[in-house]
């Protein structure tokens, strides 16, 4: 039997894993022509999560679970999570109910029989969600898709299901600071996109507020795009052009007219626009060097302090 490994991040999520688990043993009872494991990964939560994994594995070996020593964002769960994977077949699930189970039959028929060799989703609509929230995303969303050439489609979540050869595309991509969804695009692999309604989180709060959301964004567009460094290029050349007419206009006005060029407010103008456009575009520059620095010290994605196989203090 085949073998689908469902990845679950999980970040203070207490309120939300007694809801889920349930859901989680429904699905498979439902879809008894596979097996799963349940790979949960604490990111170093600060409530009872890891304690309820713990009771978990305890009960049904088939949950499996690794925690680190500090939170290192879900983007490293979702990798530790898919490299402790050993199935066929393995997915990537919100603890809070938000991906919903129950799609994972459709997706799971469009890798064996439909020839495709992932099946990932979209919220159709953003309802729930706040307006600012929304208008930000859409902007990202179109932006990113003009100026980057990994496809990522609007409201796609990491809910998705890979096989064994796209997860390991997946990870063979080992940079630092990750962004998955420009990741699974990047891959390539033919891929089912499911539609759905958005649902509301099951419980508890979200994990990522607003400000996360957007550095989220902009590291995206940092590692998928290098328009923002093209875009500060051709500023300058602009910037060069207006001098250089201005300063033909100058030349002229003074052999014509015998008045002197006054002109200390457009100097003070111009000498304050140039500094903050030089500033931008340094900054610009900025944040590509700290990729590098960031890539080139190429720390561990995470550290784990406690797995179902290896807890802390204890012989292995
Ligand atoms: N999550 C995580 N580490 C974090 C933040 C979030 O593993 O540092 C998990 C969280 O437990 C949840 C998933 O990532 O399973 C999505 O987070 P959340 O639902 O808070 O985000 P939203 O759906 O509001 O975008
Ligand atoms: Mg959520």
């Amino acid at each position: 039997m085949a073998l689908i490994s469902l990845v679950i991040p999980c970040y203070n999520e207490e309120e939300a894993i007694p809801l889920l688990y349930p859901e989680l043993v429904a699905i498979s009872e439902q879809m008894n022509y596979v097996e799963f494991e349940f790979i949960m990964v604490d990111n170093c939560s600060e409530d009872r999560t890891l304690e309820l994994m713990r009771e978990l594995h305890e009960k049904d070996s088939r949950v499996r679970y690794i925690s680190f020593s500090r939170n290192f964002g879900k983007e490293a769960s979702m990798y530790a999570g898919l490299k402790a994977s050993k199935g066929d077949y393995a997915a990537i699930m919100d603890a809070d109910l938000q991906d919903p189970p129950t799609l994972l039959p459709q997706m799971y028929e469009a890798v064996t029989k439909e020839g495709y060799d992932c099946a990932a989703t979209y919220r159709k609509d953003r309802k729930g969600e706040p307006w600012f929230r929304s208008v930000m995303a859409n902007v990202f969303y179109a932006m990113i898709g003009k100026i980057s050439s990994a496809n990522m489609k609007s409201g796609a979540r990491d809910f998705r299901l890979m096989r064994r050869s796209m997860v390991d595309a997946v990870l063979s991509l080992e940079e630092n600071e990750r962004f998955s969804k420009g990741i699974f695009g990047w891959v390539g692999f033919k891929t089912k996109w499911i539609s759905f309604e958005n649902v509301e989180r099951s419980a508890g709060k979200t994990k990522l507020p607003f400000w996360s959301a957007f550095t989220y964004a902009l590291k995206g567009i940092i590692a998928f795009s290098t328009v923002p460094l093209a875009i500060s290029s051709l500023t300058g050349v602009l910037c060069c052009i207006a001098a250089a007419v201005y300063a033909i206009y100058v030349i002229i006005k003074q052999i014509i007219s015998a008045e002197a060029v006054s002109g200390y407010p457009s100097l003070v103008c111009l000498i304050l626009f140039i500094g903050g456009v030089q500033l931008l575009m340094i900054g610009v520059l900025g944040q590509y060097m700290s990729q590098i620095y960031l890539e080139i010290k190429n720390r561990p994605k995470y550290i784990i302090r406690e797995t179902d196989q290896k807890v802390e203090g204890k012989k292995n």
